[in-house]
């Protein structure tokens, strides 16, 4: 271990999950890996080709530089899709190199049309609309305009997809909503074929809608957060246990952030411990101090509320975290010493600190908590 923490990726839980998601949805759907976001905070490098054992070859990502990461560590018949930003001088780029990509507004697709015919190639492009989430995609009344514009230039598109994306499809309260981005995605679809537009594949769900709404999984599902063995709610989780006789959790944690004791000393009863009058020892203190601070990804917030667990016993992070250590009480921990391993996040013996909870310690969800982690960390794959 050179860096001061490791991020364990663990490939049956990985395994594991997809099964459940392709147990879960028709077998003519494809599963798109969603990788942005440094892949949830995994490690682009490592968890594509982790994925790419298992079976994956089209990846999701949003913005080209995760692109180019993905291409630089794929396996050459796999697929990558820019969910998202894409400049005009990488659409060459990403022409030329098969890189398929959404169209959203027509300012692009005007740049599409010209970096297509400056590399003498079609673009592969997957046509977003707007359904009803009010961010990227066309929105009806622009579709006229864009059909003319990929008639008029028919070489330069090859039109791979038809998508969109859901507005909260993870809790019950958006289902109103969501349901009527269904309908408006359904009758957009046979708008476009009725004016002889066929794109190859219709795509709307990221996991929540995979899980909650079966009917959006159609050609191909987004698959970013169950993958890596979390629910993008607990809402979603509670929605599918309510279904099942065994109530036990179907997915695995993929990831496991641990670190290790810098080393061990003993405080006094009345002193301060960590900067400031934070901390007060209560009795005479057994501490631990730990190379992971804010800098690593541990939340400042975590401060007198953050746990681990050493030697297969949870223990309490005690005084502000630092920017590079943090320190916990080991006073009851018996046997401890430099070098013993701490979970920061993942299973120790029967124990575990669960992303959620740690998400809840530090007022974040799990989406952000995992991307939050810094990209220096030392990723690692274990079976
Ligand atoms: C992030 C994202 C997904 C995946 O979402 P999960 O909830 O992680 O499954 C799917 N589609 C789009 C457009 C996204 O931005």
């Amino acid at each position: 271990m050179t860096t001061t923490s490791v991020i364990e990726l663990k490939r049956s839980a990985l395994a594991n999950n997809l099964d459940f998601i392709r147990n879960h949805i028709h077998n003519k759907t494809k599963i798109s890996s969603v990788v942005k976001g440094n892949a949830y905070g995994h490690g682009i490098k490592e968890f594509v080709s982790l994925a790419e054992g298992e079976g994956i070859n089209h990846f999701s990502v949003f913005s080209a530089d995760e692109a180019e990461k993905v291409f630089s560590c794929k396996k050459p018949a796999s697929v990558i899709m820019i969910m998202g930003w894409l400049e005009n001088e990488q659409v060459e780029w990403a022409i030329q190199n098969d890189i398929e990509f959404y169209i959203f507004d027509l300012n692009f697709v005007h740049e599409v049309i010209k970096a297509s015919k400056k590399v003498n190639k079609p673009a592969k492009v997957h046509i977003e609309v707007e359904t009803g989430m009010n961010r990227t995609g066309f929105k009806n009344k622009s579709i006229n305009k864009l059909l003319s514009l990929t008639d008029e230039n028919s070489e330069c598109f090859d039109i791979r997809g038809l998508c969109t994306h859901y507005a909260g499809a993870e809790s019950i309260a958006n289902h109103v909503r969501i349901q009527k981005q269904i309908r408006n995605f359904n009758s957009i679809y046979r708008n476009l074929v009725s004016k002889g537009l066929q794109p190859e594949i219709c795509h709307t769900a990221c996991s929540a809608a995979a899980m909650n709404y079966p009917g959006t999984c159609m050609d191909m599902v987004r698959i970013g957060i169950m993958q890596y063995g979390l629910w993008p709610s607990p809402e979603t989780f509670i929605q599918y246990a309510h279904k099942q006789v065994n109530k036990i959790d179907p997915l695995t944690r993929v990831l496991k952030w641990k670190s290790k004791i810098m080393t061990i000393k003993e405080v006094k009863q009345g002193e301060f411990i960590s900067y400031g009058t934070n901390y007060l020892a209560q009795e005479d203190k057994k501490i631990a101090i730990i190379p992971v601070g804010y800098s690593s990804g541990y939340s400042r917030i975590l401060s007198n509320q953050g746990r681990v667990l050493i030697n297969e016993t949870f223990a309490d992070v005690i005084g502000l975290v630092n920017m590079n250590m943090m320190i916990v009480d080991v006073t009851f921990i018996t046997n401890v010493k430099r070098g013993d391993e701490v979970i920061l996040i993942g299973k120790q013996g029967d124990l575990e600190i669960t992303v959620n909870s740690f998400s809840a310690m530090s007022d974040t969800m799990n989406y952000e908590l995992l991307v939050r982690l810094p990209q220096n960390i030392e990723r690692r794959i274990v079976n």
